[in-house]
């Protein structure tokens, strides 16, 4: 073969080469500017508006609201959300479960590493107050515990936490001398806000914990059924959310949906969250009372949060 054949038959096999290339960086180039329009940029109510295409349509008090919100993007957000919780809390699966990782907002606490899967609603739920209260409260880490099992069903020492709607959280708490600690275990409290584990002293922090409720209770896409944890605790938390002359709606929230369940653990040492079904899961997903008001459930039942005040 000679030179020039050679060199006429490299020159073929770099056009498609170039051509390639050059088709390449259109689509990065075009990829660049279509993020620019994105959620990721940085735009709060852009980005929630974004994730909530496959959710509800969040009103415009709730982007306004959100606008003033600074948020850091999380990774599941990235993600595509196929989980499906299927049954009840207490009788039912998780299918398609998204796994909490730890971050620099939160931790899943040792013991529960094996149950840290649950809907994606619940997942970024978690991650949305985590950051929320590390911005407001800088180098805070909330500790997360069980959630459900990779594909839910019971697990000791739970009755619910089957179908991955539901989440222990630890406290927020400050050492003896009132400085905040991040120690990720569930330390029991007394009725006066303290704990004792390891022979350390803990006090509850209040400020911290009712951020954490504040968060979890004006997500705008997701809704909370339940907060489990003992009167005491809710007490403190109320006299908290008073002190800081927090908004009538949420208080009047927290009021209602933070209960000690009146039959098993009275809950001392963690908070226990469980989220109403997510639109899309339903009607698989099965939800029992209460239905709060602002809780939307197009064709089921009225809302009865009226009739079923639960300030205990
Ligand atoms: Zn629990």
């Amino acid at each position: 073969m000679g030179s020039r054949e050679m060199k006429r038959g490299k020159q073929s096999r770099l056009v498609p080469l170039i051509c390639a290339l050059t088709a390449m960086s259109l689509v990065w180039l075009s990829g660049t500017f279509a993020l620019a329009e994105l959620p990721m940029t940085g735009d709060p109510a852009l980005r929630e508006a974004y994730h909530a295409e496959t959710h509800a349509e969040p009103s415009d008090a709730d982007l306004e609201r959100i606008s003033r919100m600074p948020r850091r993007i999380a990774p599941s957000d990235l993600e595509p959300n196929p989980s499906v919780s299927v049954g009840y809390p207490n009788r039912g699966l998780l299918r398609f479960g998204v796994r909490i990782n730890d971050d620099k907002d939160l931790t899943v606490k040792v013991g529960s590493l094996n149950t840290r899967y649950g809907t994606g609603e619940l997942v970024r739920l978690i991650e949305y107050a985590a950051h929320e209260v590390a911005f407001r409260y800088p180098r805070s880490r909330l500790t997360v515990g069980d959630l459900s099992r990779a594909g839910g069903g019971r697990f000791v020492p739970h009755k619910s936490h089957q179908s991955g709607r539901d989440v222990d959280l630890g406290f927020y708490m400050l050492d003896r001398k009132s400085t905040p600690v991040n120690n990720h275990v569930f330390v029991p409290f007394n009725s006066k806000g303290i704990g004792r584990q390891w022979g350390a002293i803990y006090k509850f922090d209040a400020a911290r914990n009712w951020a954490l409720m504040e968060s979890l209770l004006s997500h705008p896409t997701t809704d909370i059924q339940h907060i489990f944890v003992t009167n005491s605790t809710k007490r403190k938390l109320l006299q908290q959310a008073l002190k800081e002359r927090a908004n009538p709606e949420l208080l009047m929230r927290a009021k209602r949906v933070i209960s000690q369940p009146r039959r098993g653990a009275p809950h001392r040492s963690h908070f226990h969250v469980r989220v109403y079904c997510s639109d899309d899961d339903r009607p698989i997903c099965k939800d029992r009372p209460p239905f709060y008001a602002w809780h939307d459930r197009p064709t089921e039942a009225p809302a009865v949060s009226a009739l079923l005040p639960n300030d205990s």
